[in-house]
């Protein structure tokens, strides 16, 4: 079965920042399909949950009170490349729009639920190294490529 790097709380994991998921049917079903390797870049890098909100300001990473949680970001993605290497899938299912996860769209830095073109921090590392990556409205698309 092919293996597919999943955001952890797509399937229903508490790792969203406000420490709730983003639980998605959809997504839980892809496993009649896959192997589902589920990640969570923000944990990986070290962050706590819950956890202050972050979103990508230029070439940083910040919270909504203004720390600069880059490092931890960038640490998070460099994980979930190496685990993606390990198990060797050809493809990641992301949630979207997350400044870790987004892929086409993400919040645009001012915290209001504003989105603008651009990659998040994860995702732009998964697509730079060969991971195709997918948000969670992509599922059908997913199967049909490789299943
Ligand atoms: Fe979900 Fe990704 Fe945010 Fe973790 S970093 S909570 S997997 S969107």
């Amino acid at each position: 079965m092919t293996k597919i790097l999943v955001s952890a709380c797509l399937l229903g994991e508490n790792c969203k920042y406000s420490g709730g998921n983003n639980k998605n049917e959809e997504v839980i079903a892809l496993s009649k399909y896959f192997e589902l390797i589920p990640v969570c870049p923000e944990c990986f890098g070290g962050l706590t949950i819950p956890r202050e909100p972050s979103e990508i300001s230029g070439d940083r990473v910040l919270t909504k009170t203004g720390e600069d949680v880059t490092a931890e970001f960038v640490e998070g993605a460099e994980q979930t490349l190496y685990i993606a290497h390990e198990k060797n899938c050809p493809a990641a299912l992301l949630k979207e729009n997350s400044p870790s996860c987004g892929f086409g769209k993400i919040y645009d830095g001012s915290f209001s639920s504003k989105l603008t073109d651009g990659n998040g921090i994860t995702a732009q590392l998964l697509n730079d190294n060969g991971i195709a990556v997918f948000g969670e409205n992509a599922v059908k698309k997913l199967i049909e490529l490789y299943s």
